[in-house]
């Protein structure tokens, strides 16, 4: 009898059984919200990026409706060929008069945008600085470049220092990071690399994937929040969390761009975003503009759940947003949390290695807009409840 090639699989998933790290997929039903229908249970939602609340928001379905009838649905073909489509375009240019920047440029996702651009940006005989817990998308784009990757330690800015001065040859030089770290809820310390940056000469790209929208007086994220855009002159934001649509940006100089429309594979070799898609997120940049109130109460509102939870007796970590980690250890604590939860009506989900380093395996709350004084003194309870069954 010929032996299955692909029989390895059932082994490979029982040893992720085994160490508690395999992940299923469940379904929602209704909109995605702040209370959601999960696997055919209602729940609180605190698992979701929707963090203004605008992911099921009607003016952005409103908007996708009207754009479906004046240009269709699918995007047909790549942004190159035949599939840049004047939603599209528009799209484009608000976000580059959101941004304050010359230009900008709209992949499929954030995850294309940073593993497209830091291959087109550099490549081999160039070196890449990337902080040790950027996201994932970061660290492919790194080791598709085949430029030499240097990982610095979490915001380490005196290391990343050491690591520039000792640099050996190299042609040019790029210095990447998250603004706001995905799972743990911290910031880059963006004022250091910019001026890190400048100082030997690097090009600096900051991924606000988790701020956009969220930090800044106008919510173009932590450069805004800190005084510094100026200091980084490639900036990744994506429509799919705060602006509650998808799709990935990077904004910039007009040269950056047009190098990027020539030169990142995954905007050159995949079909551009459908105009529907396009409109949607466009009306969130609007709403960004037009409703300051969002982003201010939701800050709020996560510092005043941060000091809650750290006073429960939590281990939270340096987080200073919207992003709040449980972090409890071992991964089977994390699922044993996350069950304990959704079994009193609270979605959050456990987040394990290899999202996050070994060991730190933690229940990763992301507030929303959306969510009301009731629905997170109920989290704050189910908690105690389940910390009292526990003792
Ligand atoms: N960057 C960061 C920091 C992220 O956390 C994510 C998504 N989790 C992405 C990029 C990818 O964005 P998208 O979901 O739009 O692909």
């Amino acid at each position: 009898m010929r032996s299955d090639p692909l029989a390895w699989l059932d082994n490979e998933l029982a040893s992720l059984d085994k160490c508690d790290l395999r992940r299923r997929l469940r379904t929602y039903d209704g909109p995605q919200g702040a209370a959601i229908t999960i696997d055919g249970r209602p729940a609180i939602n605190f698992g979701s990026n929707d963090y203004l609340g605008l992911a099921a928001d009607r003016r952005l379905a409103a908007a996708a409706a009207q754009a479906a009838d004046e240009q269709g649905f699918g995007g047909g073909a790549s942004p190159l060929v035949v599939g840049h489509s004047r939603v599209l375009e528009r799209l484009e240019q608000r976000l580059a008069e959101f941004e304050g920047v010359e230009a900008a440029l709209v992949f499929a996702s954030g995850f294309a945008a940073n593993s497209g651009a830091i291959p087109a940006l550099v490549g081999e005989g160039d070196s890449v600085y990337s902080d040790a817990l950027n996201h994932a998308s970061i660290v492919d784009g790194c080791r598709l470049s085949r430029a030499a990757v240097h990982v610095y330690p979490h915001g380490d800015v005196g290391k990343l220092q050491e690591m520039l001065v000792a640099g050996g040859a190299f042609r040019r030089r790029l210095i990447v990071t998250d603004s706001l770290f995905s799972m743990d809820g911290d910031l880059a310390p963006l004022a250091d690399l910019a001026e890190l940056a400048e100082r030997h000469v690097c090009m600096l790209l900051v991924d606000e994937a988790h701020a956009t929208g969220v930090f800044g007086p106008h919510g173009r994220g932590i450069a805004e929040q800190l005084g510094v855009e100026a200091g980084v002159p490639i900036r990744v934001g994506t429509l799919s969390k705060a602006l509650g649509a998808m799709g990935g940006f990077v904004a910039g100089r007009r040269s950056l761009i047009e190098w990027l429309a020539n030169r990142a594979r995954p905007y050159v070799f995949s079909t551009a975003l459908p105009p529907p898609v396009a409109a949607a997120a466009a009306c969130a940049v609007d709403i960004v503009r037009d409703e300051p109130f969002r982003r201010r109460e939701l800050l709020e509102r996560s510092a005043d759940l941060t000091s809650r939870l750290r006073a429960q007796g939590w281990r939270i970590g340096p987080t200073a947003s919207q992003i709040i980690p449980l972090i409890v250890g071992p991964s089977a604590r994390a699922v044993e949390l996350s069950a304990a939860l959704a079994a009193r009506g609270y979605s959050a989900p456990a987040i394990r290695p290899p999202s996050v380093p070994a060991n730190s395996a933690r229940l990763r709350i992301s507030l929303s807009w959306a969510h009301d004084p009731e629905m997170i003194d109920g989290l704050i309870a189910a908690l105690a409840d389940h910390a009292s069954s526990r003792c």
